[in-house]
């Protein structure tokens, strides 16, 4: 693929870029050139949060502006996961799946955004992408290999219908129209941290970023004059890359059968659930989205999973400025319209 090839030389030209900058700066030292803020350098830090790796990488010219902007972001990746985590007690979230089902519940007004957000997704992918999921969702544990069995799952998927989710923006509540009814923001809330980590470093001038979040990343402006590489993993061979996308100004998401799984009997059980059997979705095993921004690119790797490869295509294709790399059942790679006539 055209936009594939170029990709692997990348960071060679960016390291030979920073050592060109290095050696005038190093001789610029003895004429004591303050050297640091003549060129910037590369900020980064990683930490664990949201139950993801998340990464956060700039440009600065500033050392201890960029180290308070990197403190911002995690800061921030911390108060998402707060508010948001399915795991946590005192998230709202968690306040919504003990409240909601008996009557209305206050939430925030960013919160109350996600969700609306999450309908208008499902209503664009036709409940593909359906945050009640979780109904029956919530029965597996992938790490203990736990399953729901067939009777409970007749009943949770029930539950499943985001149109249960009736949010109320006057009033700032949301309330469940059905008594069984279970909410998990996982196909959403990393993009959601990602867009706002990059809002983050916008308003402190920042032009020159990547923040990824698990398989969720946005990436602005370039990398020094190359673009970024975004790397698509080949969802049978773990550090293995199956596509190497170089990118500017996107966001990308990937969402693969082999994030969380547990075999039974030759069958992968896995952490995307087609809402319309409570059961994994198995046409593909991972979708890669290419958009303006993380919250949306999240939402829909996650929709065209359980599309599959004809319905996730033709949705794709239909929508201005997103692009989809789809991995098939068998491996074979499917590209969207608009990437396919990409000028080699
Ligand atoms: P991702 O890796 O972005 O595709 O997100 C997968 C996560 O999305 C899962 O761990 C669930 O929390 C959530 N999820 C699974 N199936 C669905 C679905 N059909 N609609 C919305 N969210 C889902
Ligand atoms: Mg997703």
């Amino acid at each position: 693929m055209p936009r594939v090839n170029i990709s692997v030389k990348l960071d060679g030209v960016l390291e030979t870029d920073v050592k060109r900058w290095r050696a005038i700066c190093s001789i610029g030292l003895a004429f004591a050139i303050p050297c640091e803020s003549l060129y910037g350098e590369w900020f980064s830090d990683s930490q664990p949060i949201m139950g993801t790796n998340i990464h956060v990488e700039f440009w600065h010219e500033d050392p201890a502006a960029a180290r308070d902007a990197l403190a911002a972001v995690i800061d921030e990746m911390h108060r998402i996961d707060e508010l948001m985590s399915p795991f946590r007690e005192s998230s709202e979230l968690s306040a919504i799946n003990r409240g909601a089902g008996a009557g209305p519940v206050a939430v925030s007004a960013e919160l109350l955004a996600l969700l609306e957000r999450s309908a208008e997704v499902s209503r664009m992918t036709d409940g593909a992408f359906d945050i009640t999921y979780a109904s029956a969702g919530r029965f597996y544990d992938y790490r203990k290999g736990v399953r729901p069995d067939e009777a409970q799952l007749t009943a949770a998927v029930q539950a499943i219908d985001y149109r249960y989710v009736q949010i109320d923006r006057e009033a700032g509540t949301v309330r469940f129209a059905h008594p069984e009814v279970y909410v998990d923001l996982g196909g959403i809330a990393k993009g959601h941290a990602v867009d706002r980590g990059i809002e983050l470093l916008r308003a402190r001038g920042i032009d020159q970023a990547m923040i990824a979040a698990g398989g969720d990343s946005r990436i602005i402006g370039d990398r020094r004059g190359q673009p970024w590489t975004v790397g698509v993993q080949d969802p049978r061979k773990s550090g293995t890359m199956a596509v190497l996308l170089p990118l500017e100004d996107t966001a990308v998401s990937t969402s693969g059968d082999y994030e969380r799984f547990f075999e039974r009997d030759g069958v992968r059980y896995h952490h995307i659930i087609d809402p319309s059997t409570g059961d994994s979705a198995r046409e593909v095993r991972s979708v890669t989205i290419l958009g303006p921004e993380a919250t949306l690119t999240d939402a829909l790797s996650t929709s065209v999973f359980v599309l599959g490869v004809r319905a996730g295509l033709t949705l794709i294709d239909s929508l201005d400025g997103i692009d989809a790399i789809i991995i098939d059942g068998d491996g074979r790679l499917h590209y969207s319209r608009d990437l396919l006539q990409v000028e080699p």
